[in-house]
């Protein structure tokens, strides 16, 4: 017996999906859907959605944003929990890849809680703070090209309340980050952006091993961390 974190064995997972996940069905044909499509991989797993779910719950979640949405699986999840008037601002590039997550989002009834936009995160999120939005956010989830992982977080935190929420997502990387001759563009981006958040004083964080690790971080007061 240990008390670290183990990886599971497909059998475990299978059981620990089987006595723990409460999938909505819209939520469950929309991900089957995209477990066909050539990027699916870049689809969260059903267990994280459902925990990051129960946190967007736990903080009372009103306002959210979500950087990398793909088909929307998690942005369908996240919706699904907002109050009437809730709003997730959903950020990608590709009309695409959204276009399937919409008609899932209208099936839920949960379209008019998310708002799409479609150009660079870091221009949505510049046009938010430009725009007075500053601490006026709950929970971020972020989930897009890995480069650009410190943009994100920078914007993300200060369009954080303080004590609101961000989930970044792949912090694990397929345990590449272990491999210090893995020169990859992403490798090198997570791995550099671990270390940073370890050291960034203006957060609490934890990096949970569930699917391929997502790290949390909460917004402290003005220095009171
Ligand atoms: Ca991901």
């Amino acid at each position: 017996m240990s008390n670290k974190t183990f990886t599971l064995s497909d059998e475990l997972h299978g059981y620990l999906l089987s006595v723990s996940l409460r999938e909505p069905d819209v939520c469950r044909r929309l991900r089957e859907w995209t477990a066909g499509h050539p990027w699916a991989r870049m689809q969260i797993a059903p267990e994280q959605a459902q925990f990051m779910a129960l946190l967007v719950r736990l903080i009372g979640a009103k306002r959210c944003l979500e950087i990398g949405t793909f088909t929307g699986y998690s942005a369908l999840w996240v919706a699904m929990q907002l109050p009437s008037g809730g709003k997730l601002v959903a950020c990608d590039i590709s009309e695409e890849w959204t276009a399937i997550g919409r008609g899932y989002w209208r099936e839920a009834g949960v379209d008019d809680r998310i708002e799409l936009h479609l150009r660079p995160a870091v221009e949505t999120l510049d046009k938010l703070l430009a725009g007075g939005q500053e601490g006026s956010f709950d929970f971020a989830f972020v989930d897009a090209d890995k480069e650009n992982y410190p943009a994100y977080f920078e914007r993300c935190l200060r369009l954080l309340r303080p004590n609101g929420l961000m989930a970044i997502d792949n912090t694990l990387w397929s345990g590449r980050v272990l491999d210090e001759t893995d020169d990859d563009v992403d490798t090198v981006a997570i791995r550099d952006f671990n270390r940073a958040l370890l050291r960034d004083k203006r957060i609490d964080l934890s990096l949970i091993p569930i699917a391929d690790g997502l790290t949390l971080v909460r917004k402290c007061m003005v220095s009171a961390c």
